[in-house]
């Protein structure tokens, strides 16, 4: 059952750099003591009376006492800042869980998930909670990147799609090694050659406005109805 946002407590438990731009914050939850959620939902941590940040819960919603999230600290603004000053023990109050970019596993559609980059934190979310807990439907991910460097958590989905047949993992990058092989070219150009039909076709997009945009036109231009694009638009 979907669970009310509610002022919650935490404290850092880890921290983990991916990669240099990347950092993963393991929250162990004080108030509550177990956390409810669904996965692809987030939490938004305040910085101000009207100012805050939202961040996805990268871990499955089966762990409920300590919490993952996963952050690209780039855009160097002020939720950036605070997370690349946190140190483990700090305290850090947040609400949620928030968000409907969750999955219906009532839906009788095929699933097909696209992601960008630090966009793949609620599919991961999504696609961990699903193969953890039973889920033996045919499902694609289209996962898109600059370089293979910033395709995070690939061994996974790798590892994922060996041992679920039904599960496809189709990585696809602009700047392509020459040993490479995958799609090449925009996240839309790989969901145009490789989505066939848009018959009964549910796909969850989550990533920059600018892809979510061009993923849309791909598949409306199939013939796709837009609501049955559902997305989550993290810049
Ligand atoms: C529902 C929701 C869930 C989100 N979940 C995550 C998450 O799990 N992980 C995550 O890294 N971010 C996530 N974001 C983005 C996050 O809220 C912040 O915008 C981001 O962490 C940057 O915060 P900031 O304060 O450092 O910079 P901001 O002041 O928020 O952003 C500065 C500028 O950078 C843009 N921007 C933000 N993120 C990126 C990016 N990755 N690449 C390029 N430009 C960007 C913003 O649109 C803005 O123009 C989410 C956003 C929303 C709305």
């Amino acid at each position: 059952m979907a669970q009310k946002p509610r002022e919650c407590r935490a404290e850092v438990a880890a921290i983990r750099w991916p990669r240099p731009e990347v950092i993963e914050v393991d929250l162990r939850m004080v108030e509550p003591p177990d956390f409810v959620f669904e996965a692809g939902q987030w939490i938004s941590v305040p910085f101000g009376p009207k100012v805050v940040r939202a961040w996805t819960i990268l871990s499955s919603p089966t762990r409920r006492r300590t919490i993952t999230l996963s952050v690209d600290v780039v855009p160097a603004g002020l939720g950036s800042q605070w997370l690349r000053a946190l140190k483990v023990g700090d305290p850090v109050e947040f609400k949620g869980p928030t968000g409907g970019f969750v999955f219906n596993r009532a839906d009788p559609r095929r699933a097909v998930f696209v992601a960008e980059e630090i966009g793949i934190v609620p599919v991961r979310a999504i696609l961990a909670d699903l193969y953890e807990t039973g889920y033996g439907r045919p499902t694609i991910l289209i996962y898109w990147a600059r370089d293979p460097s910033w395709l995070l958590y690939d061994g996974e989905f790798r590892s994922l799609a060996r041992r679920y047949p039904g599960f496809t993992y189709v990585p696809a990058v602009r700047e392509a090694p020459a040993a490479w092989r995958g799609e090449t070219g925009e996240a839309a150009g790989a969901v145009d050659r490789l989505v066939h039909s848009v018959d009964k076709l549910v796909v969850y997009v989550c990533g920059g406005g600018d892809t979510i945009d061009a993923v849309r036109n791909a598949l409306v231009k199939k013939g796709m109805d837009r609501k049955s694009v559902k997305w989550e638009k993290f810049w």
